[in-house]
Order: C-alpha cells, then structure tokens, then sequence
C-alpha cells in the first residue's frame, strides 16, 4: 500500500499525524508522507486516517 496527502486539500489540522505518526508528519502547515510503502502493520490504521481526514485529502493506493 501507498499513501499520499494532497497539499492543495490538506489544512493542516494534524489529525492522520496524531493518528497515524510512524506515516505522517507535519511539514510547515501541510502533513507529508514519510514512508515509500506502509508497512502491514499499519495499513488498517492509514485507512482509518483517510477516512477520518476532514479534508479528505488522504490518497490511499492499495
Ligand atoms: Fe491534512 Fe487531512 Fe492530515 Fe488533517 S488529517 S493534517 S487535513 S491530511
């Protein structure tokens, strides 16, 4: 699985950071994705961190 925040949809609220921090991260005001693949273990949590994105700015590749 592959995960990408949409800089021009994000606002910024930190949630999927909070959720999700070993996946994203806070860069300016904008999340960013640290990782190339999600490893396993967290793929559950990353698309529970899209569908709780306010902004649905979370883009999740299965
Ligand atoms: Fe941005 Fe969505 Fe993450 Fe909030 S939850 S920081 S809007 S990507």
């Amino acid at each position: 699985m592959k995960t990408r925040v949409d800089p021009d949809l994000c606002t910024g609220c930190e949630l999927c950071v909070d959720t999700v921090p070993d996946i994203y991260e806070m860069n300016d005001d904008i999340a960013v994705v640290k990782v190339d693949v999600v490893p396993e273990d967290l793929e559950e949590d990353v698309r529970e961190a899209a569908e709780s994105c306010p902004a649905e700015a979370i883009i999740v590749e299965e």
